[in-house]
């Protein structure tokens, strides 16, 4: 369903106050990968690895600064605003903070109705917005209250049921379950699983929960610094994680037994992560990388197939000594 080719997205950002310079922040940097109708494609890094970004640039929220990128078949990338316009509804947007992606003075069903009406809806309104509610596990008794007498978990199934008010075929869920209590997220990404399967719903599903993406996924892409660094089934990526980068992401996951103990060592170092302005040369994990040879400084790795659909960007599958 979803074809990303070559995907590149740069920031400018002008530095000095006499000579002004533009740098270019380069978030994403040369990303491709694919979504195949109706599976959860899991995108997952630690913090400014560029995978809000990807989910971002896909749905032309920011626009591409280069590659390609087709929507079953049709080329997102190449769409004028009308025609893209056009297509948007089959393609939506779920935001980690229900409470700041939600209009305050509007309610629910106003919410609800916005692009119902902004496209036209050709039926009953009210009853398509009580439709989405019931959907969404809300009643009709929600539908005049403004979003700040909601809880955190209704406020994001009122962005779901806006998210399904077109009736979507792929959807961005970018850290969708982050910003609530832990007894939430499960309902919420219940309700998610469940509306995939009635509504056939494909899901680029952005987090840094490795644990609800192993659950969730049915294929994993790992990013680190604006690059995509392996890519596989769930499976593949967990079970026999091949680029050190995935190795120490994996390792770094809290395991829930308490004979295990959560170190220091076993956690990435934040402050080890290079900028994204000044990215390091060759393969950008290097200077953390525990395997790294003088090549990997020079020359950035190609992406290898190591197992059919299994595709790491690491000079040791390349057959590096
Ligand atoms: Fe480590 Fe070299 Fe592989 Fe990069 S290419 S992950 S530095 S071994």
């Amino acid at each position: 369903m979803i074809k990303v080719e070559h995907l590149k997205k740069y920031f400018p950002i002008t530095s000095g106050l006499i000579r002004k310079k533009v740098v270019y922040l380069k978030a994403v940097d040369d990303v491709s990968f694919t979504i195949k109708d109706g599976e959860t494609f899991g995108l997952v890094g630690e913090s400014g690895s560029g995978k809000s970004t990807t989910g971002k640039a896909i749905l032309r929220l920011y626009e591409p600064t280069a590659g390609k990128v087709y929507f079953n078949d049709i080329e997102i990338t190449a769409l004028s605003k009308d025609e893209l316009k056009k297509i948007r509804p089959k393609m939506q947007i779920i935001y980690q903070d229900p409470y700041s992606s939600l209009n305050p003075r509007l309610t629910v069903f106003d919410i609800v109705a916005e692009p119902l009406k902004e496209h036209g809806y050709s039926g009953s309104i009210r009853d398509r917005v009580l439709e989405l509610l019931e959907a969404v596990g809300l009643s009709e008794e929600h539908a005049n209250k403004y979003p700040d007498e909601l809880s955190g978990g209704q406020c994001q199934r009122v962005a779901i049921a806006r998210a399904l008010a077109l009736d979507p075929e792929f959807l961005v869920l970018d850290e969708p379950t982050s910003a609530l209590d832990v007894s939430v997220q499960a309902q919420v990404l219940n309700l998610l699983e469940e509306l995939q399967k009635e509504n056939n719903l494909t899901y680029l599903f952005i987090s840094h929960d490795l644990g609800v993406v192993r659950y969730l996924a049915s294929r994993v892409g790992v990013m680190y610094l604006g690059k995509l660094v392996e890519v596989g089934s769930t499976d593949q990526v967990f079970d026999n994680p091949v680029h050190p980068y995935t190795k120490k992401l994996l390792e770094s996951i809290p395991i829930p037994d308490p004979n295990v103990r959560y170190t220091k060592k076993r956690a990435l170092k934040i402050e080890e992560v290079p900028s994204l302005l000044n990215p390091p040369s060759g393969c950008r994990f290097h200077p953390r990388c525990p395997f790294a040879k003088e090549i990997c400084k020079r020359e950035e790795p190609k992406m290898i197939e190591v197992e059919k659909g299994h595709l790491v960007m690491c000079h040791l599958a390349e057959g590096m000594e």
